[in-house]
């Protein structure tokens, strides 16, 4: 029955038309979406309604909420679920944007007794997933991170990754997979990439993936996460199994949208 309500309300919001100025808000600050098809952005636009509702919203450090910080969050947020069997991050409930780098207030020591503890108390973050609890991103990085989509730095893909990652209850880098043969082979071409970064970063070789996706797992789906919209063809190059079991997960193919662009 509750779902039904659910269903009923979602279907209503997107209903109405998508506004004209969130579209323009997403052209400036979204730049993937100009590589979009037709179809994929309608798709995204309900998304973008729903997830917008649904969510509480909240701005720390005396940041005042507005359609633009809104609609470009989610619009980076959904695009991930573009391909995903979803409903619409069930395991976010609200989002705290801050208008830069934040220090994350105490919180009760309950809170990180789980396998998931992506930064230490009392340094500086530009955004924070907790298990449960609150997503916290910085509008400064959030904003740049979609504008500049060619640095492999995205906070709002990578702290909705780690959501995506928590779907099952652990936050161990490996989201809800279709089946076993998926697991298997996620596991296998994770770990080995993993490693290989891990050692790399150790040896203080550069690697094309980012060295904080060395941290643990969780982080590595994170940057991988990032790294895979934003520098497709890099990863092609460095690492085709890791960018073939991303794509087969999210079901998309940034690589595509990047070569068609381009020709
Ligand atoms: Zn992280």
């Amino acid at each position: 029955m509750f779902q039904w309500f659910i269903n009923r309300r979602r279907k209503k919001l997107t209903q109405v038309p998508f506004p004209s100025s969130w579209e323009e808000i997403i052209r400036r600050n979204v730049a993937h979406y100009s590589m979009l098809e037709n179809d994929e952005r309608t798709h995204l636009h309900s998304l973008i309604q729903v997830f917008i509702a649904e969510k509480k919203w909240e701005g720390g450090g005396g940041l005042e909420l507005t359609d633009e910080i809104r609609v470009t969050i989610s619009a980076q947020a959904c695009l991930l679920l573009l391909g995903l069997p979803h409903n619409y991050y069930r395991n976010v409930n609200s989002i705290i944007v801050y208008p830069s780098t934040v220090v994350p207030p105490p919180r009760k020591a309950g809170f990180f007794q789980n396998s998931f503890n992506p930064v230490e108390l009392g340094h500086p973050i530009i955004g924070q997933a907790f298990q449960r609890g609150p997503l916290i991103i910085s509008w400064d990085a959030g904003l740049s991170g979609g504008r500049h989509p060619e640095d492999g730095h995205n906070v709002i893909y990578h702290e909705f990754a780690h959501k995506l990652d928590m779907l099952d209850g652990a936050a161990d880098g490996t989201p809800p997979l279709r089946d076993r043969a998926e697991y298997h082979d996620w596991v296998r071409t994770c770990s080995d990439e993993y490693l290989r970064l891990k050692h790399d970063t150790e040896k203080g070789k550069k690697s094309f993936l980012n060295a904080y996706g060395a941290t643990n797992e969780a982080e590595f789906f994170a940057v991988a996460t990032e790294q895979f919209f934003e520098q497709p063809r890099l990863m092609v190059k460095h690492a085709p199994d890791l960018y073939r079991v991303l794509k087969e997960y999210y079901r998309q193919d940034p690589l595509e949208r990047v070569s068609r662009k381009l020709s």
